[in-house]
């Protein structure tokens, strides 16, 4: 590139060159396989001296697109599209840290993150300390372990919307001489992109704004390049890998050794690859996510001021409110905005929020978040329904908050839609 383009315009047009006659839009490269000609390049390419594509499950033409495109709004070194959000969390982790070993976690995390730590991992081998994030420095580093292996927690925390402090966060993750993994799938790359404040490995649920339009379940990990794996803690990066004919991943690929890894060994293992169409659809909606963003960000805030206002309301959490404790963390690490999730308490609890829902026409009630359309959801019964009165307690899921992903609609009439359910009840 002769410019560094600004992310509005890699939203638009990064990750995709065609070259003179080919496809001006991304195409769907609906193969699983690749034809070759001569057996020692494709022997070449199976040992990772040359780039190219060999089946699939490992890569694929569209899914590089969108991989590249994500890379390039983190500002990382590289990207690993998997199935769905989860698949990369759980990649994330195993690249790094295996049966025997620790990591780190807040404890305000979406619902599906909390179980797959607290159950799967665990079975797994992996001890899990989830710590209140409003711990200080200090006491973040004391639960820290001669075989932690990484410190885990999101941007915006979904449902709670707490804002992540990145400095104290890094500053705890240099000083344990592990990575920082950072879930940013509430802002977007659009909104934050956490490389700049110390993290070393983001993830995303593409689900949500990157696809934008409720269509493809996706993940994908994004490699920041900046973590020195050869301190003694990350043996997988830096030894031979016998099940990889002895490649040493740091020797061979340098600052994209962990996202090369997660790649053509654990995505290889395990195979959670996001399909060739799926990835088109992504990438399509990259293309609006800086204008529906800031639309989201926009509503959501014109929503919140509304909402406090109003006297049936008890409560309304939304980062960019003057007044929320998370407010200056907000001003400092979401300038762009918020996205478009908030929450609220209606007086009168459980009975009246399941009350509230059932009134709305507009707006839905779906279990998703991050579409177009506004959409709002009872976390306490739903997504974080697996979770005990304590755990909800430490998610900071009350029983009568309501979540809302305010979408991109006319803002007057989202506002009318609550107005007259508020009316109702
Ligand atoms: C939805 C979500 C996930 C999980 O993503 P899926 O694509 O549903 O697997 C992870 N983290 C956050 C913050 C989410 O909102």
């Amino acid at each position: 590139m002769s410019r560094n383009y600004i992310n509005d315009t890699i939203c638009v047009q990064g990750g995709y060159k065609p070259k003179v006659g080919e496809p001006r839009i991304t195409p769907i490269v609906q193969s699983t396989t690749y034809k070759y000609e001569d057996p020692n390049h494709l022997a070449d390419i199976f040992d990772l001296k040359e780039e190219g594509h060999m089946y699939s499950r490992i890569s694929n033409p569209t899914i590089s697109a969108f991989e590249e495109k994500i890379a390039q709004l983190e500002g990382g070194v590289g990207a690993l599209a998997t199935a769905s959000g989860q698949a990369a969390t759980l990649i994330s982790i195993l690249n790094i840290c295996k049966s025997g070993e620790h990591i780190i976690a807040s404890s305000n995390l979406y619902g599906g993150t909390h179980t797959l730590f607290s159950t799967t991992l665990k079975k797994m081998g992996i001890d899990v300390t989830f710590i209140d994030p409003n711990l200080s420095e200090k006491e973040i580093l004391s639960y820290g372990r001669n075989n932690t292996k990484t410190l885990f927690a999101e941007t915006i925390s979904n449902p709670s919307l707490n804002v992540l402090d990145f400095e104290k966060f890094s500053n705890v993750a240099k000083k344990l001489e592990v990575p920082f993994i950072v879930d940013n799938t509430f802002p977007t790359p659009y909104l934050c992109n956490p490389f700049k404040y110390g993290a070393n490995i983001v993830i995303h649920s593409a689900t949500k704004y990157i696809d934008g339009h409720a269509t493809s379940v996706g993940g994908v990990i994004v490699d920041g390049g900046n973590f020195n794996w050869d301190n003694g803690k990350f043996n997988e990066l830096v030894d031979p890998d016998p099940s990889y004919h002895g490649i040493s991943y740091i020797k061979e690929f340098k600052e994209q050794a962990y996202i090369v890894k997660a790649r053509v060994q654990l995505l290889r293992d395990m195979g959670s690859s996001l399909s060739p169409f799926n990835s088109f659809l992504l990438n399509l909606g990259v293309e609006t996510l800086h204008l529906r963003m800031e639309k989201h960000s926009e509503n959501a805030l014109k929503l919140a001021k509304y909402l406090e206002s109003h006297p049936k309301v008890a409560w309304v959490n939304y980062p960019k409110l003057k007044g929320n404790i998370n407010y200056e963390l907000a001003n400092k690490y979401l300038k762009k905005g918020c996205s478009g999730m908030l929450t609220f308490g209606i007086k009168g609890g459980k009975k009246k929020a399941i009350e509230f829902i059932e009134e709305l026409e507009l707006v839905s009630l779906v279990i998703h978040l991050g579409d177009a359309r506004t959409s709002v959801l009872h976390p306490a019964t739903t997504t974080h329904r697996q979770l005990s009165k304590a755990q909800l307690e430490e998610s900071l899921v009350t029983e009568d908050m309501i979540r809302v992903s305010v979408g991109i609609e006319g803002i007057e009439d989202i506002v009318y839609d609550f107005e007259r359910a508020l009316e109702k009840i």
